[in-house]
């Protein structure tokens, strides 16, 4: 018989090299208390947190730091009790520094017993304010604040929650040891997040995950079968095994691949129907509803050929880099290049003075041989980024322009709708450096308004 052919997005993708072996049998390890945590109160999209604590105050697990500012964005909270030592600015991995508190952990502070909380009694709303509270933000790397994903437009008509558990990117597998060792609290917050969507008798929860990773397909089938409130509600709870291809971790290309929809430039995914939250941030609205926890920690993927001992941590937010390496065993001579999140979307770091954030789903140590430090060269029109961009956008046109400094004419190419992907740089054969392209020209259109 002919194997089905499994979903996937249609235009573009690409196939990077997995290099999840490293690490994906990998089982959470719990990082012993740090010393000292320098905790960003920039961890998500939107404005940081207005710091609510001062110097020598004394604070308990889970207490805030941070209140949430106005519009967008989300409250930081403590992750062990402990001194405050200094509000301060720390080093963040975009935008250079933000404000952050220096947090001494008290090592004699039991850690806070959390208990189940029967949110089975609470209404959408309550629900959804706790979400907020509790500082949820998008697991999967892009921190958007989850109770603002969960507040779709009225006028628009929701009827599919897609949880995203792909991880396409190269290396990363957080989410991937999160869904076979969390599986029934990832099946539990999602029944949560249909709660708040109002979808629990009139819409469907699909959990996308690429075939490349059979056994979380299995762990999260088996747990979805054996939540006694999936049958006992009627809940339309499955999961899709999906084709393995770059980046369909992305929402319009999930959207695609798991629903037949296109979301059109400009649009939300609710605009065809759908919202879309990660694995990891249904397994946060989970400790947020289900047990009172606010987010605090997070499973963090610490891999590459230049680490000693690759391992999927689970760490509290402010752990500095370098801890998290003392405690993997140390670099090899080998590593010359640390990127936080994967080969192709991530940003590459100057030091281990950065520290784990709400954002961080992985930190990469490449070795010589896993990067590519050649020059770039001229574009020789070979249209390889064309075919590759999932977005259907001209990469090549944009380079073409900003090297002679004319970034006024790129916006024409598509530039706005460029999510940084990295497709068309993978398969340049010139080199070219894309996205870097690209990013500076948002900046200079930006700066000028
Ligand atoms: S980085 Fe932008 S232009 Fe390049 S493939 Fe991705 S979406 Fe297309
Ligand atoms: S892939 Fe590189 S060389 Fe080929 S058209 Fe695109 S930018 Fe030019």
């Amino acid at each position: 018989m002919p194997t089905p052919q499994l979903a996937t997005f249609t235009l573009g993708g690409v196939h990077p090299p997995g290099h999840k072996d490293l690490s994906c049998t990998v089982p959470i390890e719990a990082l012993p208390l740090p010393e000292l945590l320098t905790i960003p109160l920039l961890q998500h999209f939107g404005a940081p947190a207005d710091p609510v604590v001062a110097a020598k105050q004394v604070v308990a697990e889970g207490d805030l730091l941070g209140a949430a500012p106005k519009g967008l964005g989300a409250p930081v909270h403590a992750p062990v009790a402990g001194t405050v030592k200094r509000v301060t600015t720390v080093p963040h991995p975009v935008l250079g520094k933000v404000r952050g508190v220096l947090l001494e952990p008290d090592p004699a502070a039991a850690p806070r017993a959390y208990a189940p909380l029967d949110w089975e009694s609470r209404t959408p709303q309550e629900l959804l304010a706790r979400i907020r509270e509790a500082g949820v933000v998008g697991m999967g790397g892009a921190g958007f604040p989850t109770h603002v994903k969960l507040s779709p437009p009225p006028d628009l008509t929701v009827d599919t929650l897609l949880i995203n558990g792909v991880e396409c990117e190269s290396y990363v597998t957080a989410d991937h040891r999160v869904m076979l060792e969390r599986s029934a609290d990832l099946v539990a917050g999602v029944r949560m997040l249909l709660r708040v969507l109002g979808l629990e008798r009139k819409g469907r929860a699909v959990i996308g995950i690429e075939n490349n990773k059979p056994d979380a397909i299995e762990a999260v089938g088996r747990a979805i079968a054996a939540d006694p409130a999936v049958a006992r509600d009627g809940l339309d709870m499955s999961v899709l095994p999906l084709a393995v291809k770059y980046p369909q971790g992305s929402e319009k290309q999930l959207i695609e691949a798991a629903t037949g929809r296109r979301v059109p430039a400009g649009a939300l995914p609710a605009h065809v129907g759908c919202v879309v939250q990660n694995v990891g941030t249904a397994v946060a609205v989970y400790e947020a509803c289900g047990l009172g926890r606010n987010l605090t920690h997070r499973v963090v993927t610490l891999t590459g050929r230049g680490v000693a001992r690759p391992a999927n941590l689970l760490c509290p937010v402010g752990t500095p880099l370098s801890v998290l390496v003392e405690h993997v065993g140390g670099l090899s001579d080998a590593a010359v290049k640390v990127v936080q999140g994967g080969p192709m979307m991530g940003f590459a770091l100057a030091d281990l003075s950065y520290t784990v954030t709400k954002q961080s789903n992985g930190f990469l140590f490449l070795t010589r041989e896993e990067t590519d430090l050649s020059d770039f060269g001229p574009c020789i029109r070979c249209g390889r980024c064309l075919a590759a961009c999932p977005m259907g956008l001209m990469p090549n046109e944009i380079s073409i322009y900003m090297e002679r400094e004319r970034f006024e004419g790129t916006d024409r190419f598509g530039l706005w709708d460029c999510f940084e992907c990295g497709s068309c740089a993978f398969v340049c054969p010139a080199k070219r450096p894309l996205v870097q392209f690209i990013r500076v020209a948002k900046l200079k259109l930006r700066q000028k308004g």
